[in-house]
């Protein structure tokens, strides 16, 4: 471990989907990331802003190594983990964890409540032999779940619920980083502050860094005391959310904060 260190160092990130070609339909190349670079701190958040598109979850999947950059590197605890060509051990995937948009997309819907949070302890070999109920429980509380709902199926809980389970999923390893890809963003607005605040609930408590990925500006500056703004594949501009709300440097930056409704912000 190294203190003076950011915990996650990006740097240069580039990713090219190839394009493709069938008989009746060309598809062309597409630069999905062009040379991303940024920090985070151990127990920080960082708001990752931009429109759909703009490449936010290619990046997102490039830090979890679900796929591999063209070029650049990815450092976490002063380790470089852009592995091109071996799989990621065990503790390097306790450590980072991930929350995507849709839990019920990314949910088993086979699986109860239970299992769905008991898993990753259990490949982790972390699952109690005796006393494993009261580690599900423990975790279901802690992200505000009914331990009564262990035994259903995540059709038949609300979104909220599923979020908070996708969430006691990630938080069953006691991850240091955590990527919010979308997290709300499926999510009717009286439910998303819910889950919000439960996620800041959770940071104070665990001392986990964020990267907090949504197209809203709103939701981002709620969550997040410094910004990037991502356009196009690149970040455009990166500030302390005062300074990109009273200051912003870059046209798309003031954009995006123009496009929000009056009423919600000043
Ligand atoms: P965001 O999360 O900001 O909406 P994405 O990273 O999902 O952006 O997408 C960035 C660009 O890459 C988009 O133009 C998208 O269509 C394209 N893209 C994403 N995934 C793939 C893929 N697997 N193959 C080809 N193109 C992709
Ligand atoms: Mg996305």
């Amino acid at each position: 471990m190294t203190a003076s260190l950011p915990l996650l160092i990006v740097k240069d990130i580039h990713k090219t989907y190839p394009g493709s070609q069938t008989w009746f339909k060309r598809r062309a190349e597409t630069k999905a990331v062009m040379g991303v670079s940024f920090t985070l701190a151990a127990g920080e958040t960082l708001g990752l802003v931009g429109e759909s598109g703009c490449g936010k979850s290619t990046l997102s999947a490039i830090l979890m190594g679900l796929i591999q950059p063209d070029q650049g590197q990815v450092m976490f605890d002063a380790r470089n983990i852009t592995d091109r060509n071996r799989r990621r051990d065990l503790e390097l995937c306790r450590q980072m964890q991930i929350v995507f948009q849709d839990p019920y997309g990314s949910l088993n819907r086979r699986m109860t409540v239970k299992d769905i949070i008991a898993e990753p302890l259990k490949i982790h070999g972390l699952l109690k032999r005796a006393g494993q109920d009261g580690q599900i429980s423990d975790l279901m509380e802690q992200v505000g779940l009914s331990p009564d709902l262990v035994n259903t199926y995540p059709a038949q809980l609300s979104g909220g619920q599923r979020q908070r389970v996708g969430i006691a999923r990630a938080l069953a390893l006691s991850p240091r980083l955590l990527i919010l890809d979308e997290p709300v963003s499926a999510l009717d607005v009286s439910i998303q502050a819910q889950i919000l605040n439960l996620l800041k609930k959770l940071q104070r408590e665990q001392n986990m860094a964020y990267l907090f990925i949504s197209h809203d500006l709103r939701v981002v500056r709620y969550m997040a005391p410094r910004i990037a703004v991502m356009y196009q594949g690149q970040i455009v501009e990166t500030g302390d959310r005062e300074q990109i709300f009273t200051a912003a440097r870059h046209a798309y930056t003031r954009r995006l904060i123009a496009a929000i409704p009056r009423e919600r912000y000043g």
